[in-house]
């Protein structure tokens, strides 16, 4: 059985009962960064070993993991923080075990862009998640589809680009939707910043102590 096991995104108290079961009871743990899975294991007292799975070896690792599962071992896949396959290595691997007829469970837990959206107090009733967007090539054609929708938006985006992203919002979406900036979530310095993007440029202007950690980007509908 494969299990895919999301793990906190800020706070180390984010996982349930199950998910710490799991992680201690399967035959190994593929992880995206085993050094920084090994900070929960060792938090929790769970001493499974771990193999590398990322984004630069899923492609090959993936037939290898399918034998294994196939020989009836259980195995969890975690990835950094939060739920694997959003944004993270996943989706490779639950395909293939589709399409092998393998078994396995995906248990719930936490994701940084819902804990945003609801934060954010934008409707969220309807929404699109866009996750990253492209950094260079392709990303003006996305904020033209992005234009386009109505309902809430959601981007993850690092710190190292939010002045731009707001730029963009104001250039591609107008000067006047609501723009949520929901920063280190869960975390001790957890803060929601809300306002125009005209407005949360120049705040972040005078609070370049703000533009950094890690970042969730809401967008009012029209
Ligand atoms: N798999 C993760 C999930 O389920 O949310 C997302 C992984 S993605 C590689 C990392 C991005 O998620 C960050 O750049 C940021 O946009 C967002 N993120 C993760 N943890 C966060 C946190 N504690 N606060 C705000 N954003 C966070």
């Amino acid at each position: 059985m494969l299990y895919i096991v999301p793990t906190p995104i800020g706070h180390l108290g984010d996982i349930t009962h199950r998910a710490l079961e799991v992680l201690a009871e399967v035959d190994i743990i593929l992880a995206e960064d085993t050094r920084i899975t090994k900070r929960l294991l060792s938090r929790y007292d769970i001493q499974t070993s771990m193999k590398a799975y990322h984004a630069h070896n899923e492609h090959q690792v993936t037939e290898e993991i399918l034998q294994r599962l196939a020989g009836g071992e259980n195995i969890a896949l975690v990835s950094d923080a939060g739920m694997p396959g959003i944004s993270d290595p996943g989706f490779m691997l639950v395909r293939a075990c589709r399409a092998a007829d393998q078994d396995f469970t995906v248990l719930p837990g936490p994701t940084a862009f819902v804990n945003a959206l609801v934060g954010s107090g934008f409707p969220c009733d309807r929404f699109f998640f866009e996750g990253f967007l492209p950094h260079k090539k392709g990303r003006q054609s996305r904020w033209k589809f992005l234009a386009s929708f109505p309902h809430t938006l959601v981007l993850y985006e690092s710190p190292y680009r939010l002045m731009k992203c707001l730029e963009e919002i104001h250039t591609h979406l107008g000067p006047d939707r609501n723009v949520c900036v929901a920063r280190e979530l869960t975390k001790l310095h957890e803060e929601f910043h809300i306002g125009t993007a005209p407005e949360l440029t120049e705040w972040f202007e005078t609070h370049p102590e703000k533009v950094k950690g890690e970042m969730v980007i809401i967008i009012a509908g029209e």
